[in-house]
């Protein structure tokens, strides 16, 4: 028997960010990862402090962009890498007013650290009405983060390549291994977790395309009209994701590529060719809120669940979060805990 002192079901980003609080505590884990594309490895990566329908923020979007930088630089110190890419979202404009919206809101308190009051027009696409940088925003190179954590944790032997079988658990072990606390990290394969069985998460379906295109952007810029456009690498570009709450088949959905074409196709005038089209699962709730807690009756699983569409941020904040109830006893934000559901 291997004692540790956690195992995480999960290999997404709530499970690498909390797995990351463990590492910078030196706790010994072991991941138990099914080695298949969750919604994290298919997100654009986009980091955005604002809503940018409305040019609205939300809850505690500076302090968690704030952590976020923190935490990239602390997986630097044992990856190598940074992995948060500079690059700014470019929001463009559909008509003049929005831009007046946008330069109405940059006299408010709450938004004037985020919108930029100096607009460009951009070469190359259609943007009659120029575009609107979000400052603070920032992309993770989605890649090479899981490439990198994985390889750093696999060299360690901390990686288990196999779904979890629920079935084998007994109290606070599992097959070879003794462990004071499990932390469930599945995003929507929560479903299937026997324990957490009333948890309240509802998949939104996400799309994205992966094309080459045939005028390459003159400028490092994340474009946001429709959905995002952001370059990977050579004349590769990713173009997405798609929001979709109705429950779907696993399988691509030939109608939200169209979309995502005709989205592209809105600003971008010259040739594409669709490369990939891929799609995930979204674990989304109500109250837009992540879910932490555990259960009553075995006080050492705890689940990690509920990212919703800013996956990155909320597993990145949360993660510490999480680890400070359990380890220093911290009471759980009250948005956060899984009880507000038991009324
Ligand atoms: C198209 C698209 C674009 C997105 N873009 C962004 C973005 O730009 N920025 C952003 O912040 N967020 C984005 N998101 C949202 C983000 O991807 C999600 O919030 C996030 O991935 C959820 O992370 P998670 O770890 O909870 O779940 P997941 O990423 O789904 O990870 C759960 C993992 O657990 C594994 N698993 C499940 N059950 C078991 C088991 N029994 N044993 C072992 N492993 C198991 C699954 O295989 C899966 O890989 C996007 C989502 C989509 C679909």
């Amino acid at each position: 028997m291997k004692n540790v002192d956690y195992i995480i079901v999960g290999d997404g980003y709530a499970a690498f960010f909390f797995a990351h609080q463990l590492i910078l505590h030196q706790k010994s884990f072991v991941l138990f990862s099914a080695d298949k594309k969750g919604a994290s490895q298919v997100s654009a990566g986009i980091v955005n402090p604002l809503v940018l329908k409305k040019f609205t923020t939300f809850w505690l979007a500076a302090e968690q962009i704030e952590f976020l930088t923190k935490t990239v630089s602390e997986i630097e110190t044992y990856t190598g890498e940074n992995y948060l890419i500079q690059e700014k979202i470019h929001r463009i404009f559909h008509d003049e007013r929005e831009k007046d919206l946008w330069l109405m809101k940059t006299e408010t308190d709450e938004l004037k650290p985020f919108l930029n009051p100096d607009f460009e027009t951009l070469e190359i696409i259609i943007n009659p009405f120029g575009t609107g940088e979000v400052n603070h925003s920032a992309r993770l190179d989605v890649n090479g983060f899981f490439k990198g954590i994985s390889a750093y944790l696999q060299e360690r032997e901390m990686v288990v390549k196999q779904k979890f079988d629920y079935s084998k658990i007994e109290g606070s072990t599992y097959e070879g291994f003794t462990f004071k606390n499990i932390v469930f990290c599945e995003g929507m394969g929560v479903r299937k977790n026997p324990f957490f069985t009333d948890i309240q998460v509802i998949a939104n379906k996400g799309h994205h395309l992966k094309v080459k295109l045939s005028e390459k952007l003159k400028h490092q810029y994340t474009l946001k009209k429709k959905h995002f456009l952001f370059p990977l690498n050579n004349d590769i570009y990713y173009y997405g994701g798609t929001y979709d709450p109705n429950e779907r088949e696993n399988e691509i959905d030939d109608f939200k590529t169209e979309e995502l074409k005709e989205g592209l196709s809105a600003f971008y005038p010259h040739d594409f060719e669709v490369q990939e089209v891929n799609y995930g699962f979204r674990p989304t709730v109500k109250d837009r809120r992540p879910i932490i807690g555990n259960l009553p009756d075995h006080q050492n699983y705890y689940i990690f669940n509920g990212l919703g569409a800013r996956g990155i941020l909320n597993g990145c904040y949360f993660s510490k979060e999480l680890y400070e109830h359990i380890e220093n006893g911290h009471e759980l934000m009250k948005e956060v805990d899984l009880k507000r559901f038991n009324k």
